[in-house]
């Protein structure tokens, strides 16, 4: 509803579908209805203990001031190595920014780059907050649309008739929300001989998925030298290490965006938080077991996951190979009615599902994929058997 009180910029804003679904589900249970939420994409594990200590320890030994803007030395030159050795990408600090959160760190990378009318390519399905944050930052999002039968991966021909003098930036998150696709060595190349002949282009890309990775190996699109000079690696606490109240995403960037990005954070939010921060740098050095347990229980979740939605009639599913999400396409349902209404879109269905069966989804819609609804499986397995059962149920009443 747009307020002439407002700016331009917030009434052209969408609130973000991902936390709008988590909030109706809260305000569902609160009624005292039994509601099981696989819309938001947040670990349902708890952030490692050890990590949990070492932040406990930096408070007790007084890390409680303001920090650099891009982050303490100690953290950053951490980042540095964890990106030397997991992704082969070279940093040096001053390359890197720390931020609240990936979110900011996007926010940030679109305000320092943008002007009004710059393009930005967006690989739809695309993560929810990406259309919105460019257009804060004035550009314009391009969707290129990968359907289903592509894996949800856009190809190098899809991509060159997107890309215009206009175009400044392609984001892209690989292993993908809201599809779980991740994009192989191979297919990141071919992309890569596109990009070659658009060296204006700034490259995103958002690995904050990076350790939730069926596949044999990660790898990062920053490491092709047609495209390293130019390519943002954005990555985060989040996901990998179960942190996503902690507020900590970061990136390897060329030095003068970094420097940009640390200008903006400097005037906006300043360094991220100071304990945190300490704990970050303890959980990149230290072991990884708790990531490994939490990618091995993913996977088995998908397995069911996958196995529970083709049992649906209706339901059309692929097999994603990371993050913690399927992405049904439910477009067979589409003009079919249930409880008196007809269901027109992926909106009404995850309507329909969140208010007949007390499952709370996210409709395509909000992520450039109009056809489809996000699950996600950061749930326990019992909680998923129940969730597809209900769905299961709720979906076939509709004719
Ligand atoms: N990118 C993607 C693809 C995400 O799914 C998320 C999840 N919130 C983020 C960035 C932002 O993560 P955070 O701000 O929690 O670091
Ligand atoms: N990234 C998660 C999701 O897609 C968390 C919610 C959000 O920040 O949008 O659900």
């Amino acid at each position: 509803m747009s307020d002439t009180r407002l700016s331009q910029r917030v009434n052209n804003m969408e609130e973000s579908a991902t936390l709008k679904m988590t909030q109706m589900a809260r305000d569902l249970a609160a009624e005292g209805h039994q509601v099981i939420s696989l819309s938001i994409g947040e670990p349902d594990f708890d952030t490692p203990d050890h990590i949990k200590q070492a932040a406990i320890q930096a408070l007790n030994d007084g890390h409680t001031k303001y920090t650099p803007v891009p982050g303490t030395m100690d953290l950053r030159k951490s980042i540095v190595k964890k990106f030397k050795e997991d992704n082969n990408l070279a940093f040096q600090p001053n390359q890197i920014v720390v931020s609240n959160g990936a979110k900011q760190s996007l926010a940030n990378l679109a305000l320092a780059l943008l002007d009004e009318g710059d393009e930005v390519i967006l690989f739809a399905p695309y993560w929810v907050s990406y259309k919105e944050i460019v257009k804060l930052g004035g550009g314009t999002p391009i969707e290129i649309k990968a359907t289903i039968d592509q894996d949800f991966k856009v190809n190098p021909t899809q991509l060159a008739n997107a890309l215009t003098d206009k175009t400044k930036m392609l984001i892209f998150s690989s292993p993908c929300n809201p599809t779980g696709s991740v994009y192989t060595a191979e297919e990141l190349a071919a992309l890569v001989q596109v990009l070659k002949d658009y060296p204006r282009v700034v490259v995103v890309s958002d690995e904050i998925y990076e350790f939730i990775n069926f596949t044999d190996r990660h790898m990062s699109i920053g490491t092709f030298d047609e495209v390293k000079d130019r390519t943002v690696t954005v990555n985060g606490f989040s996901k990998g290490f179960a942190m996503t109240g902690w507020r900590l995403g970061y990136m390897g960037a060329p030095a003068w965006i970094a420097s940009a990005c640390t200008k903006i954070q400097g005037q906006v939010t300043s360094g991220a938080n100071s304990f945190g921060q300490k704990a970050a740098a303890y959980a990149l050095g230290a072991s990884r077991e708790s990531a490994e347990i939490m990618c091995k229980a993913f996977l088995s979740r998908r397995d069911i996951v996958i196995d529970l939605c083709k049992r649906i009639p209706g339901f059309k599913v692929n097999k994603p190979t990371g993050a913690f999400y399927v992405f049904p396409d439910v477009s067979s349902f589409f003009g079919k009615s249930a409880n008196g209404s007809v269901i027109k879109d992926a909106n009404d269905f995850a309507q329909y599902i969140l208010h007949e069966a007390h499952v709370s989804l996210v409709s395509g819609s909000a992520f450039g994929a109009d056809e489809c609804v996000r699950i996600s499986y950061a749930a326990s397995e019992d909680q998923l058997r129940e969730a597809l059962e209900r769905i299961r149920k709720a979906a076939g009443k509709i004719q």
